[in-house]
């Protein structure tokens, strides 16, 4: 496309003078001003294209634009563009049964949201209403979004600001070997040490008190930590035993970005309740939902479930996620995410950290990764403490900017970039993208001891 900064100029001077941000200081922000995207890339008003190695928000599985999605929206749009949630529709039908034909065991019925937290807000709502109990335990080192009770299910520093009402909610540590909390060896021992931690919680928290517990299946803003063989069936094990909700977050690992359709499908283990959003149709359209399993289900066959939304299961939204869904199917999309991240993600970051100082630990799978950037290989001192904010983040600011002028769009959350392009990427485009965040890596070299 031909350059246009006076357009640009003019987006981005309106922005500032009306949008109010999420998670930013409003004085302190400079949006880019985005002209268009296709496929990985996506490109500003200046001729400045980037490779896209953060899918947005993690969520542009299938690329940008995809022709079939586009087509099924606009053909949607010009059949019913909206309709009461009380009515039976056939994108709304059929966008459920294909979810549910590939979420596992017996989690057949789906909740319909407009995204993530919404999704585990309902997810939550389920699982007191089901137990009539009122805590739920999630992981200090998780994300589960931005509303009331998501917030606080949260473990990073967001939620602090809205720790004041979170009633019910006690934090756990699952495990992450590389920075063990529980000092472990290796993986079976932190897997053990990890099920132990959260049996003694559950016992000084009182078992009959506990409604839920909430994890992502591999976590992802809080640093791509797969979980060791056994622990989510450990954990499985722990929630039959005390009659606890077992609640698995795949907002952000779900649909194809593990390389299957479901993280959980990597582990053999079946929750009461799924919640998923962004890759169900790559956010084309807001949508989200929550897959619950016949046994939850079944206690709202006879009583009203007290819980809705105007746009639960909107038109638009199911048709995005019905295209979606089956071009991901036609076109092996799944497949390519878990070959590109076996044969070229995975081997090409490993070699990568062998050349950088800064590169602690490369840990992923299918096109989920992280790269944990430390100032010394020997410590594991992370490059940048947590939570840092202004100076003391200077080392990945000045990464990040790297990557930009080297027209590469990284995900960076704390100490860690994370390598999350969408599942559609060839093996050209995710070599090109390896190739600039090897050269701008030199940039976080330059703050190791
Ligand atoms: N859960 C997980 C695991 C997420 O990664 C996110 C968003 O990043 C959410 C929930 C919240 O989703 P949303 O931003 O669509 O509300």
């Amino acid at each position: 496309p031909t350059p246009d900064p006076a357009t640009g100029a003019a987006v981005k001077a309106m922005d500032r003078a009306h949008v109010f941000h999420s998670w930013s200081a409003q004085g302190l922000i400079d949006p880019l001003a985005v002209a268009g995207a296709e496929g990985a890339y996506f490109w500003d008003y200046d001729g400045n294209r980037y490779l896209d190695f953060s899918s947005q928000l993690v969520n542009t599985n299938i690329g940008h634009q995809h022709p079939k999605v586009v087509a099924a929206v606009r053909e949607q749009a010009a059949k019913l563009c909206t309709i009461a949630p009380g009515f039976a529709v056939d994108v709304r039908s059929e966008a459920a049964r294909l979810i549910a034909e590939r979420t596992p065991g017996d989690l057949d019925k789906i909740f319909f949201t407009n995204g993530g937290a919404e999704a585990v807000e309902n997810a939550v709502r389920m699982a007191r209403l089901h137990t009539g109990r009122p805590k739920v335990l999630s992981a200090y080192r998780s994300y589960h979004g931005a509303t009331a009770a998501a917030i606080n299910l949260t473990g990073d520093p967001r939620r602090w600001p809205s720790d004041t009402a979170s009633a019910g909610v006690v934090h756990f540590w699952g495990p992450f070997l590389y920075r063990s909390p529980f000092h472990s060896a290796d993986e079976r021992q932190e897997c053990e040490r990890a099920l132990a931690h959260l049996e003694e919680t559950i016992a000084f928290e009182g078992p009959q008190s506990i409604a839920a517990i909430i994890l992502e299946t591999v976590p992802g803003t809080a640093g791509i930590m797969v979980p060791p063989p056994g622990y989510l069936a450990g954990v499985r094990e722990i929630c039959d035993r005390y009659g606890i909700v077992f609640v698995l977050d795949e907002v952000m690992a779900g649909f194809g970005r593990t390389g299957h359709w479901f993280a959980a499908d990597h582990f053999g283990v079946t929750p009461d309740l799924l919640t998923f959003a962004k890759g169900v149709n790559s956010g084309y359209v807001p949508l989200g939902g929550v897959a619950i399993s016949a046994r939850i289900a079944a206690d709202f066959d006879q009583r009203p479930y007290p819980g809705g939304l105007t746009y639960s299961g909107h038109p638009l939204a199911c048709a995005s996620a019905v295209a979606t869904i089956n071009a991901m199917a036609e076109e092996g999309i799944v497949e390519n995410a878990a070959e590109i991240g076996e044969k070229v993600i995975g081997p090409g970051l490993r070699e990568i950290a062998e050349r950088h100082p800064s590169v602690g630990e490369v840990r992923g799978l299918g096109v989920f990764w992280a790269l944990d950037l430390v100032k010394s290989k020997e410590t594991r001192e992370p490059l940048v403490p947590y939570n840092a904010s202004g100076p003391a983040n200077q080392p990945m600011a000045e990464f990040a900017a790297a990557c930009k002028r080297g027209g590469l769009w990284p995900f960076v959350n704390m100490n860690r970039t994370h390598v999350v392009p969408p599942c559609t990427i060839t093996e050209a485009e995710a070599k090109e993208g390896l190739a600039i965040l090897d050269e701008a890596l030199s940039a976080a070299d330059a703050h190791t001891v």
